[in-house]
C-alpha cells in the first residue's frame, strides 16, 4: 500500500446523475430526473482531493448536460493543480459540438472517452462518424488505445486523444454492474465466479501497492468509493472529508485491505466470516457487488462507527 494517499494516481468522479438519455442499464440510475450537487459540493469536494492527483476521469450522468457546472469544476481543478494533472472526460457524445469541444480544450481536457457505442444508447452509436469529424477538426487524435490500461504516461505522450467503447450484456468493464437501473431491469451479469472486485473499475488497487492497474478510487457525486460500483456503504463524504484521510483510515481497515487486493470473498475473515461461508453467499446472491453488499450490511457495526471507518486489525 502507499505510504502517503496525499498522492493518488486516478480519481474518477461523477459530478452529476443528470443526463440527456435514459438507459436501460445505467448503473448510477442517471436520466434527465438525475440527482445533481450543488456547485458549492463541487468546490468543497475539490479543496479536499489529494495535494497530487495524477489523472482526474469526469464523467455522469452526462456531463455536458451539466455544462455550466463542468467548466467551474474545470476551471477549479486547473487552478489548484495548473498542468500536473491530466484530465479524462467520458461522455455519451449526443451534445458535443465543435464549439464545446474547443472550450473543453481550453479548460484542459485532454482525453475525451465516448461511452455509448452500443445498443442501449439513444443513438445506439449511430453518431460516431460525425463525433469523428469534430474532434478531427480540432486536432484531437483518435486512437483504440486506452489510458485507462495503457497507464500514467499514455495522456502526457498524446496531449489530445479520444476513444470511443460501449456496453453488452457480457462487457462493460467487466459485465453490467449490480447497481442501479441494471439491477431494477434484471440485466446485471449473474456470474458468481466473475471477480469485479479485482479489474479494472473493482476496487484492487485503491489504496496502492499494485502495479497491474492504476490506483483509483470514484466519487459518485459525494460519496467516496474504493471501485466505481460503489460500495453499499461509501468510505466518507468528499464534500466534508479529506480524501486522503478518509483512505489512510481504510488503510487501517483488514476488511478494506482484502478490497484493495480485490478479494471481496476474503474481506470477512478478520470479523469471523470465513472464504467457504462467502463462496457459499456470493453463488447465492448470484454476483460478488451483491455479496459484497449484503456483508457490508451485516456487518455495519463492526465496520463503520460515527468517526467512519474502524481500525480493523
Ligand atoms: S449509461 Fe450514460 S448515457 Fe445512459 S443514462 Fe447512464 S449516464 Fe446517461
Ligand atoms: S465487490 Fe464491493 S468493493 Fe468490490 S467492486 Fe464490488 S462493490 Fe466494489
Amino acid at each position: 500500500m502507499n505510504n502517503s494517499f496525499n498522492h493518488i494516481q486516478s480519481i474518477y468522479w461523477v459530478f452529476t446523475q443528470l443526463c440527456n438519455d435514459d438507459c436501460e442499464h445505467c448503473y448510477n440510475d442517471s436520466s434527465p430526473f438525475g440527482k445533481r450537487i450543488s456547485e458549492k459540493d463541487c468546490l468543497d469536494i475539490i479543496n479536499n482531493l489529494p495535494e497530487k492527483v495524477d489523472r482526474l476521469i469526469l464523467s455522469g450522468g452526462e456531463p455536458l448536460a451539466d455544462i455550466k457546472l463542468l467548466h467551474t469544476i474545470l476551471d477549479a481543478i486547473r487552478s489548484k493543480y495548473g498542468q500536473s494533472i491530466q484530465i479524462m472526460l467520458q461522455t455519451n457524445g449526443d451534445l458535443l459540438n465543435i464549439e464545446k469541444l474547443i472550450t473543453l480544450i481550453e479548460k484542459g481536457v485532454q482525453r475525451f472517452d465516448i461511452a455509448s457505442i452500443d445498443r442501449y444508447h439513444k443513438k445506439a452509436g449511430g453518431r460516431l462518424m460525425e463525433l469523428a469529424g469534430i474532434f478531427e477538426s480540432c486536432g484531437v487524435m483518435g486512437t483504440e488505445k486506452d489510458p485507462l490500461i495503457e497507464g500514467g504516461h499514455y495522456l502526457a505522450e498524446n496531449p489530445l486523444s479520444w476513444g470511443y467503447w460501449g456496453a453488452s450484456e457480457d462487457m462493460w468493464l467487466g459485465g453490467n454492474w449490480a447497481r442501479g437501473k441494471a439491477l431494477k431491469n434484471n440485466i446485471y451479469l449473474k456470474d458468481p465466479t466473475h471477480n469485479f472486485c479485482s479489474i479494472l473499475s473493482g476496487a484492487r488497487n485503491f489504496l496502492g501497492g499494485y502495479d497491474d492497474i492504476p490506483q483509483e478510487i470514484s466519487i459518485q457525486l459525494w460519496k467516496i468509493n474504493p471501485c466505481c460500483p460503489g460500495t453499499h456503504f461509501p468510505m466518507g463524504d468528499a464534500r466534508k472529508q479529506k480524501v486522503a484521510a478518509v483512505l489512510e483510515k481504510a488503510s487501517q481497515s483488514a476488511v478494506f485491505r482484502m478490497l484493495n487486493e480485490g478479494n471481496p470473498l476474503k474481506m470477512g475473515i478478520s470479523l469471523g466470516v470465513t472464504e467457504e461461508a462467502a463462496v457459499i453467499k456470493s453463488q447465492e446472491m448470484q454476483n460478488i457487488c451483491l455479496y459484497c453488499d449484503e456483508f457490508l450490511k451485516c456487518h455495519r457495526n463492526e465496520i463503520f462507527d460515527s468517526n467512519g471507518i474502524k481500525t480493523i486489525s
